[in-house]
Order: structure tokens, then sequence, then C-alpha cells
């Protein structure tokens, strides 16, 4: 088992062992967020005719040269045609029909004129403006023709997408699944958010700050408790995580006594291709699969921060890449550093962040104690800043790469604009 990796490393290896997931068909209501497995083509035309753009009249644009404020020229109105309806006719020259808007334009117009442009006397239209050849004609087929390309395998389903399926008339759409990962918690002092924290106890928190990285990262929790520390009931909780996709444990992973994590998983079948990182906060890491499969198994650290941005950085690309998604990755940007910051050579260090918008720049600012046993800095974060490994200072005012771990940092108090 290899030992002591870069972050890439690590990473890469992850990567390359995650398969995507299966297709399953879900109801096109439902699929927002998900990813599409299947390549859709239009099987309709639309808008099905050339159609109205505007509540007014449709003309023939010959009829309406040099028309203008100061000399309308007058035609006859012959039918409506209402959003839904059929044109009973064609209109001939010196005619034009009453038209409103997504209604179809009847044989031989050419143009609408804004019911703004028009002033109705009787069966009659006086129209003060020389339309320009099929002005506020929607033509069909300008949004889709039968056969064109609309989306892909790999799109990602966003609202607009929901919108196109809809339009054609898909009620269910094939996506990949969402994988399943299984949590595990482990530890003698860990109690429910309810349980006793006499005796020096504390909350499980890592079981749900992780099961929420799962739900925002697209994948479906699964919770296996709390595990005291005894080889034989983390065996029997892990053993019920093997039907998962994914399984998630933190704590037990590193070299205390009672650390048997690692142990229990290769005795279940795992295969650990490594252990330990060099990151802060997250050294103790490990990784595995069954014989190159599934579950994929994570062994994350204890401390509630380093779980978390363990996960960040290797369990949530990797259940991107299991959802289908082309993104696998958080957004970066540059900021300038409000402080310095100094550490030893030999671990990259992710350093939590509050950002500031100031004059076009981005701010960043350590969110306070760095400990990895301080949840709070992380709920302060908005970015982990990148300290690359082997350096050792970063001066006050110059550039960091930050991980945007809050997308909610791209929201704004203002409009803008
Ligand atoms: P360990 O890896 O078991 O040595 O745990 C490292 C630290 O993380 C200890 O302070 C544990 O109490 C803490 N810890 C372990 N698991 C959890 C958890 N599920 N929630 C919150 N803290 C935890
Ligand atoms: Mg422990």
């Amino acid at each position: 088992m290899r030992t002591g990796l870069s972050v890439d490393e690590a990473q890469r290896a992850i990567l390359e062992a995650t398969p995507v997931m299966g297709s399953e068909t879900v109801p096109v209501r439902e699929a927002l967020g998900r990813v599409l497995c299947e390549a859709v083509r239009s099987t309709r035309t639309l808008p099905p005719a050339d159609c109205s753009a505007m509540d007014g009249y449709a003309v023939r644009r010959a009829d309406l040269l040099g028309a203008s404020a100061d000399r309308p020229i007058g035609v006859d109105v012959v039918f409506e045609v209402a959003a839904g309806a059929q044109p009973p006719c064609a209109i001939e020259a010196g005619q034009a029909a009453r038209i409103f808007t997504g209604a179809p334009l009847p044989p031989g117009a050419d143009s609408v004129v804004r019911q703004e442009d028009t002033q109705r006397e009787g069966d009659r239209v006086l129209i003060a403006v020389e339309p320009e050849p099929r002005e506020h004609v929607r033509d069909a087929g300008e949004d889709l023709k039968i056969g064109e390309a609309v989306l892909e395998p790999g799109d990602a389903i966003r609202p607009p997408q929901v919108g196109l399926l809809a339009s054609l008339g898909r009620s269910v759409v094939a996506v990949h699944q969402r994988p399943r990962v299984a949590i595990l918690s482990g530890g003698d002092e860990l109690v429910e958010p309810d349980g006793d924290i006499s005796g020096g106890r504390i909350v499980s928190s890592n079981s749900y700050a992780l099961a929420a990285q799962c739900l925002e990262a697209g994948a479906d929790p699964v919770y296996l408790g709390i595990a005291r520390d005894h080889p034989d009931e983390i065996e029997a909780r892990l053993r019920s995580g093997l039907r998962a996709d994914c399984i998630v444990s933190s704590a037990g992973v590193s070299v205390g006594d009672r650390d048997y994590v690692r142990s229990v998983l290769e005795k279940l079948g795992c295969e650990l291709d490594f252990w330990g990182v060099n990151m802060k906060p997250g050294y103790p890491l490990a990784f595995g699969t069954f014989g190159g499969g599934l579950p994929l198994v994570f062994g994350l650290p204890g401390n509630p921060v380093s779980a978390m941005v363990t996960f960040e950085q290797f369990v949530r690309p990797a259940l991107r890449k299991m959802t289908g998604q082309r993104a696998w990755y958080r957004p970066t940007l540059q900021a300038k550093l409000g402080e310095r910051l100094t550490k030893s050579p030999g671990r990259l260090h992710f350093v939590r962040v509050s950002l500031e918008r100031r004059d076009g720049e981005v701010i960043a600012r350590t969110t306070g104690n760095q400990s990895s046993g301080v949840l709070r800095s992380m709920s302060l974060a908005q970015g982990l800043l990148v300290f690359p490994a082997e350096a050792t200072e970063l001066a006050e005012g110059e550039m960091a790469t930050v991980q945007i771990v809050d997308e909610s940092f791209f929201s704004c108090e203002s409009r803008g604009f």
C-alpha cells in the first residue's frame, strides 16, 4: 500500500478508480440537477408554423409601402386568429387579419404590425408604419427542427433543459443514477445530537456534515450509525454498507491503538490503494476498492474539519464523476491575501478563508483558529486557500488560489447592475 501521496497523486488515483453510474429513468419534473444519460433529438418542429410574436394585425407588406403616422393606410380586417386556432383562409391584397401572440400567420400574410401602430375603425384598420419583411413573425422551426440534436449525454439538467424536454413532449428522461453513500462514524466518545454528553462525550457531527456534503454533491447518503471502537462492531456496520456505491467512514483510520477501521476493511476484502496524503488538515486518509470495483471506500480522518476538507478534495470530485457530471471540481479564483501566512514545507495546506469583494478584487482572510477540531472555522469559510506543499510563506498582499466551497459567495446582497 502506498503512503505519503501528494494531493494531486491521491486525487488522480481516486478518479481513475471511479466509475460513472448507470442509467435510470426519472420523471422530467424530478430531473433537475441530474445528468442526462441519453442523446435528445427533436421530434418536433417548434414553433410548428410561422406565427405572430405580437398582438396586432397580420398584413401583406406590399399593401403598406409608404405608410406612416402622417399617411396611415387602411386595410380590411377579414377575420381574427387566436393562439391555438387555425386561420380559416388566406388574406388577399388590401386585407389584414386580427392576430394574437403565438397564433399562426394566415397564408398570404408576410408581416405583423403591432396593435400600438394601428387604429381600428369598424371592419377596417389604419396602419401607421411600413413593416419590415417578416417583422414580428416567428419562423416555423426557429426554436427546434425535427431531427436536430438538442441535448447530449453528460449535459446537466438545469431549469432550461427541463423546459426543453417538456416542450418535446417528454415526461420521463434517462439520467445517471445518484450514487448511494454509506456513512459510518466510529468512536466510543460519540453520541447522536440528542444523546448524553456527560463524561466527555461529543456529538458525532461528522455523520451529519458528511451526509450534507453527499447531498450537495448529488449523492444519497445512507446512515450506518456510530460504531464503538471494537473491530466486531465496526465490521458489522461496514458489512451493511457493502451494497452501497461508496463507503465513507470517519475516524479510526490513523495509527492509534484503537484505530481498527483499516484492518476491518481489509478483512472484508477491501484493497487499500493508499493511506496518508501530504496535506493539512487531513493527512490520515485511506482509499480503497473491492478488486478495483464498488463500493469505493474512503477512510476519512475523524477531526471534523479534516473530515470535511478531505471530503471536499477527494470524495466530492469522485461523486460528481459518478453522477455523470463533466465538471468535477469546485470553482477557484485568485484572491489577495489580507494577512501573512507561514508554515513548514512538505504538506499542502488548505487554509479556511473568508472572502470580501473590494475595488474589483477579492480579499482573503483566515477564519481564525485553524485547528482541525474547530468546525466553526469551516462554517465561516467561503473558500479554502491553497498554500502549496513546498511554500513556507505567503506575504500579505500576495495573490493566491482559493477554492470556493460556499458557492453562495457568488450570490449577492445587491443587484449589481
Ligand atoms: P480519531 O481518528 O478516532 O482519533 O478521531 C480524531 C478526533 O476526531 C477525535 O477528537 C474524535 O473525537 C473526533 N471525531 C471522531 N469522529 C467524529 C465524529 N463522527 N464527529 C465529530 N468528531 C469526531
Ligand atoms: Mg477515535
